[in-house]
């Protein structure tokens, strides 16, 4: 069976515990690799090689590490079917929604930062005759990375790869759920000639190994992506160290669909919005609310489309939607679909878990689900759930909509459907998340600032923000 070892100091290597812990393919339920089960002797050893590192890398030329990186870009390009592969197996997804989204996207983020590095600057604030202030922008040193398993080498290659543009060198810890793509991305590193210890992915349980690398004194800036509560340790464990802390976290998006809508766009694109990736992405939206005037005609469409989205193989082309990435999430999703029943929602499609036949038939695969009913303040509606479920709920006016959309502790994204611009404008400026979708969703460029409000998190990635975030400012100020 097959090994996912750690990469440290530019090698392949055992965890020091020499344990190791299964690693599922959630479309069959069966054990398919072993993933190294590393603790905070694995953390303590990458730390040394990414220090030892440190210097050589940091004082590399721009041109330099860029160019490097750009050989880790095109060697996702050329290996683009083994890591889809790869991803849709470990991770659940469709395979041509790996193929076609997560690793373009991935190789998308190394090539970004790389080029972006070329073009990163900094300050000069003049003082006129009296003085001149200029900005210097220093790697921090040795940065943590942690990234969660719905969009594995995606969001892995988010982190990393400002860290590494920026001059820093990384400890990196992909999820113990989705380990795979991260591995293979090791020996593409290899291949690429990245100096040893630049970057450092150590595997294993979030508690154990993920503590363990929040918890080192020397690792001074953790970016990390994963659940709001998992922020809220991370956070409690980092503070009294005044580390550096980005946290990517949960949402509850609202998806607001107004009576004067381009119609079609809008059922179409909520499906999507709804359903891709069994709903497994932080900016899915979850609730949708309709203008009363439409909602009945618009419910129906969404629901007869919803109907035809097909569950099951991963592997297969006309899969929409594959498997729950564990079993563990599998039966969390299902249970909120129960407490949706109990607190008064109707299930309009789906509530069910789904066993297709052949060989998924013991994989997590549940039924994307459509629930009207709830009130918007009820468990169902202001936790996140995660997964293939959505709930529809009427408002009669923009202010209704606006209260309903902001009512969650969260604030990640929002989409708005609507054809009047003044309208638009109105509700993204009053919407409290991080990110607005005006008629579109997921519609990204990786210069724009990402991340949420209020719970979904602190500090913002993508472009300048995420080279700002790697590095540290200091202003010098020349008296003249
Ligand atoms: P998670 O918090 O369980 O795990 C995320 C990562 O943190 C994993 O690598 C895990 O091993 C590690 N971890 C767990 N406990 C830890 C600890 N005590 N200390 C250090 N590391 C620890 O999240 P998940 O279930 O993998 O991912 C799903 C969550 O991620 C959802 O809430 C989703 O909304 C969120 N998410 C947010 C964004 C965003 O950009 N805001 C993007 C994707 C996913």
């Amino acid at each position: 069976m097959q090994k996912i070892l750690n990469y440290i100091n530019g090698a392949l290597t055992e965890p020091v515990s020499k344990q190791y812990i299964d690693n599922i393919d959630p479309s069959t339920g069966e054990v398919y690799s072993i993933c190294a089960d590393s603790d905070e002797r694995d953390i303590e050893l990458a730390y040394q090689a990414a220090e030892a590192a440190f210097e050589g890398w940091s004082n590399m030329n721009i041109n330099g590490r860029s160019k490097i990186m750009l050989k880790i870009a095109n060697l996702i390009e050329k290996n683009i079917d083994k890591l889809s592969l790869a991803e849709s197996i470990d991770q659940g997804k469709p395979l041509w929604l790996a193929k076609n989204g997560e690793i373009p996207r991935a190789q998308a983020n190394i090539h970004f930062f790389a080029t972006a590095i070329e073009h990163f600057a900094s300050e000069a604030h003049s003082m006129g005759t009296h003085a001149l202030n200029y900005t210097l922008r220093t790697p921090i040193g040795v940065v943590g990375c942690i990234s969660p398993w719905n969009l594995p080498l995606y969001l892995f290659t988010w982190k990393i790869a400002p860290a590494l543009a920026a001059g820093n060198c990384v400890v990196a810890k992909p999820s113990e759920i989705t380990p795979m793509t991260a591995f293979l991305f090791s020996e593409l590193c290899m291949e690429a000639g990245l100096p040893k210890g630049v970057l450092n992915i150590v595997h294993g349980l979030g508690p154990k190994v993920g503590s363990a690398l929040v918890a080192h004194e020397k690792i001074t800036a953790i970016s990390f992506t994963g659940g709001t509560k998992t922020g809220a340790e991370i956070a409690r464990i980092a503070a009294p160290m005044f580390k550096k802390l980005s946290l990517e976290l949960g949402g509850k998006n609202p998806n607001i669909v107004f009576a004067d809508c381009d119609f079609e766009k809008a059922v179409t694109e909520s499906v999507r919005a709804s359903f891709t990736n069994q709903g497994e992405i932080c900016l899915c939206g979850s609730r949708l609310l309709i203008e009363r005037s439409i909602y009945d005609k618009f419910k129906d469409a969404f629901v007869k489309e919803v109907k035809k989205l097909k569950v099951g193989d991963p592997l297969l082309n006309e899969t929409k939607v594959g498997a729950i990435a564990s079993k563990m999430h599998f039966d969390k999703v299902l249970s909120y679909v129960e407490l949706a029943k109990q607190e008064g929602g109707t299930i309009l499609t789906g509530g069910k878990a789904f066993s297709p036949e052949g060989r998924c038939a013991g994989g997590y695969f549940i039924e994307p689900t459509v629930i009207e009913g709830l009130s918007y303040n009820c468990r169902t509606n202001q936790e996140e759930i995660f997964g293939p479920v959505v709930t529809l709920q009427p408002f009669d006016n923009e202010e209704e909509a606006l209260m309903m959309a902001n009512s969650t502790t969260y604030g990640l994204a929002t989409t708005l459907w609507t054809e009047n611009l003044s309208k638009a404008h109105r509700v993204a400026a009053n919407v409290k998340s991080g990110l607005v979708w005006v008629n579109c969703w997921l519609l990204r460029d990786l210069r724009t600032p990402f991340g949420g409000m209020k719970q979904s998190g602190v500090g913002r990635e993508g472009g300048w923000e995420a080279l700002r975030f790697f590095t540290e400012s200091k202003n010098v100020c020349i008296k003249l």
